[in-house]
């Protein structure tokens, strides 16, 4: 990631809830280490065990109050309440006999576009991996900066020349620049800002602020976005030309949607996505992101490209440069390989 941070695994919580008729919902949250988010895998098994008795016994056909009962055990820790909360909309769903896109207001299984971060610490090397993204049907790039300005500029702009104008660059520094840094970055892209959109520059929604005197072009934040109150502070500075809305980081679909449903109506653009995933992870954005009108889905990614282990059936969401939700099948349309897991970590029934 930038700034010198290395993830090289990271542990999964995939959650499986039972209603009393027997209708099972899945879910799953990655919290991608501990160096990219305010999360902790231990503190995710912890916060689940807690949660798992608070939503024990709930009506599942009403995720929000599913919700609401995690709330008033817990409060904060959104990582914790995140797979539970997809579980329940899952079941809640099938239960419906609906595809979940379809339980979230959506028009249709309609596709969100698929973009692919671009490694790779000189420009020749950047180059070489953009290329290589091309290949496999991305047309969308984010470019990791955040790191030297000036030789972020330099990849940036050598991937810009290398694929042309019609390819979407995202230069996502991850909060990696100090304001300084920043500064000095977009002076580097010269006029035009190589039609770049600038992803979480800095850290805080001042910094983001106070770089808008240098910078005119797209602004997205992305790490800033923690909940309804920051997506409001980030609008009201002008930073939020779009927003990424992490399902773990936010606390799972019931506070995404508020999020979500808010920036449409302000006119942002929303990427619904997560941190790490597999599979399962994919295909709750895909129908989170097909619930979102398209003239503001931006994009989102496709996780099962990027790991090693399948530990779902059903079918995969990527579909080409894009990812689809399944059109017909009730809630996710997945189950667990039973086969690709140990014992349970938590276990509680009524
Ligand atoms: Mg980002």
């Amino acid at each position: 990631m930038s700034g010198d941070r290395v993830t090289t695994g990271m542990d999964g919580v995939v959650v499986r809830v039972v209603a009393d008729d027997g209708t099972v919902g899945i879910g799953e949250s990655g919290t991608v280490g501990v160096t990219f988010d305010v999360q902790h895998a231990s503190s995710q098994l912890a916060g689940v065990k807690v949660l798992a008795s608070a939503v024990l016994g709930v009506d599942p056909r009403s995720p929000q109050s599913a919700h609401r009962c995690m709330t008033a055990a817990m409060t904060g820790h959104p990582y914790a309440k995140s797979p539970i909360d997809i579980a329940v909309w899952d079941l809640a769903a099938r239960a419906a006999g609906v595809p979940l896109w379809k339980l979230l207001g959506g028009d249709g299984a309609e596709a969100t576009p698929l973009y692919r971060p671009v490694q790779g610490a000189t420009p020749a090397e950047a180059v070489a991996k953009a290329h290589e993204r091309l290949n496999q049907d991305y047309r969308r790039l984010q470019v990791k900066v955040g790191d030297d300005p000036i030789v972020d500029a330099q990849r940036v702009l050598a991937v810009r020349a290398a694929v042309g104008d019609e390819i979407v660059i995202f230069a996502d520094a991850n909060c990696g620049f100090s304001l300084s840094s920043a500064r000095r970055f977009v002076r580097e892209l010269g006029a035009g800002g190589a039609g770049i959109f600038l992803e979480q520059p800095c850290a805080t929604l001042t910094d983001c602020a106070h770089l808008r005197d240098s910078w005119s072009g797209p602004m997205v934040m992305d790490e800033c976005i923690t909940s309804l109150a920051a997506l409001l502070e980030a609008h009201r500075l002008g930073v939020a030309d779009g927003v990424t809305v992490k399902l773990t980081r936010v606390g799972g679909i019931t506070p995404a949607v508020t999020i979500r449903d808010v920036a449409v109506q302000l006119g942002i653009g929303v990427t619904v996505e997560d941190a790490s995933g597999c599979n399962l992870a994919d295909t709750t954005f895909a129908h989170m992101n097909a619930s979102t009108p398209a003239r503001l889905r931006t994009h989102t990614v496709d996780f099962d490209s990027w790991v090693t282990i399948t530990h779902v059936d059903g079918p995969s969401s990527r579909d080409g440069a894009f990812l689809r939700p399944q059109a017909d099948l009730p809630g996710l349309g997945l189950t667990l390989r039973e086969d690709m897991f140990g014992d349970p970590f938590v276990d509680v029934s009524a």
